[in-house]
């Protein structure tokens, strides 16, 4: 195991503290609490709503079974706890992208709890506690724009996106460097594409990461102020933040600064954050049960089967592509491995193209006219 101290090159003395929390849009076909189509990228406009995510006045929230059905995958496959009984809590405050006045979250009985991700690093295997996976609701889009006459700033509501069904995972703050960071994020990003439960794009908003990042001395338990870090749209981003946020914390505490507990923004085209808000002036959500909802009750039946439908899934998928040459394996080194059983497509498209050129291999069928026989030299 690698000593702590080689994880902040920029202050070996303190150690890095960081945990992700990850929003991942779900792909279902319809909202979390309405009908009205979920595909909001493509759409024009506000072309896809409802009186229910326009948050109009007198209209019911119904849940949406194909989003729980994901959520219960994706824990699973995390080794969380599923709750059997659960419920929806209203998360109040106003901002003008959320049409409700609130918005629909799980606050003290998220589905998935208690789970963990193993990633690996530095040539070992770590496991990543997860906290908590739970089902919220996204919230409608805002177009900052100046008019180019006046000079003034005006922006415009997009309310498409407004009710697409959300899962937050929380990660617990298990994770060192900024590279661990990244690689924890791939390896969630993978399972949820494997599960095809969400299409993971960061580029298109799909994906979304906040990082907590604190220092604390090393060899100390207690955590150190932690600063929460927005705004990235790149696994790229997600290392530079970290990585940036590291130093910056560091060369403060080398100066015997504090700390702010605050909200920071990533800002790309410079390479920096910037602090957005203080935490003092944090929202008190008044979360309570949601009064539309009723509690939901997940049948232990319906976890068991979901369990049974899961698919093989990058980890064990990156092991078999390792182990020997042969009927299963493809004798690969951990790296090329790693590589090709990211996404599931590209894992797919290595082994139909090894099947169509490798007689004995089991998908062999899927080509018999082209097999050549036996004997045959193999690619
Ligand atoms: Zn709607």
């Amino acid at each position: 195991m690698a000593s702590p101290a080689r994880y902040n090159p920029h202050m070996p003395e303190y150690e890095p503290v960081i945990g992700l929390e990850v929003h991942a849009q779900l792909r279902t076909r319809s909202k979390m609490f309405c009908s009205c189509p979920a595909d909001y990228q493509a759409a024009p406009p506000n072309t896809r709503v409802c009186p229910v995510c326009l948050g109009l006045p007198g209209t019911l929230p119904v849940i949406n079974r194909e989003a729980i059905r994901s959520i219960i995958m994706t824990g699973l496959a995390l080794h969380c706890e599923i709750a059997e009984e659960t419920k929806f809590d209203r998360k109040n405050y106003t901002y003008p992208d959320l049409m409700k006045g609130y918005q629909i979250s799980q606050y003290d009985l998220p589905i998935c709890h208690d789970g963990y991700l193993d990633i690996d690093v530095d040539g070992g295997r770590k496991r990543i506690g997860i906290e908590r996976v739970h089902m919220e609701e996204d919230v409608a889009k805002l177009f900052h724009r100046v008019d180019p006459a006046t000079g003034e700033g005006y922006s415009l509501v997009d309310v498409n996106r407004s009710g697409v069904p959300l899962m937050e995972m929380v990660g617990r703050p298990d994770l060192r460097s900024a590279e661990e960071a990244r690689t924890y994020l791939v390896a969630y990003r993978s399972i949820l594409q494997y599960l095809g439960v969400s299409t993971g794009s960061m580029e298109e908003g799909s994906f979304r990461c906040d990082a907590n990042v604190s220092l604390r001395p090393v060899g100390t338990s207690a955590f150190g102020t932690k600063v929460e870090v927005k705004n990235m749209n790149s696994f790229r981003a997600v290392f530079r933040a970290i990585e940036f946020e590291i130093d910056r914390q560091s060369k403060r505490l080398e100066r015997g600064e504090r700390i702010a507990m605050e909200t920071r923004g990533w800002v790309e085209e410079k390479g920096i954050t910037i602090s957005l808000r203080s935490k003092e002036e944090a929202n008190d959500y008044r979360y309570f049960p949601e009064p539309d909802l009723p509690p939901l009750h997940v049948a232990p039946a319906w976890i068991a089967e979901l369990e049974e439908l899961l698919p093989e899934l990058p980890e064990p998928r990156k092991a078999r592509f390792m182990a020997a040459d042969g009927a299963e394996g493809y004798g690969l080194s951990g790296y090329d491995a790693s590589l090709l059983t990211d996404s599931p497509a590209l894992a797919d498209y290595f082994e139909e193209a090894v099947a169509a050129v490798r007689p004995a291999a089991p998908a062999a069928p899927a080509a018999p006219a082209t097999t050549p026989p036996s004997g045959s030299p193999t690619g």
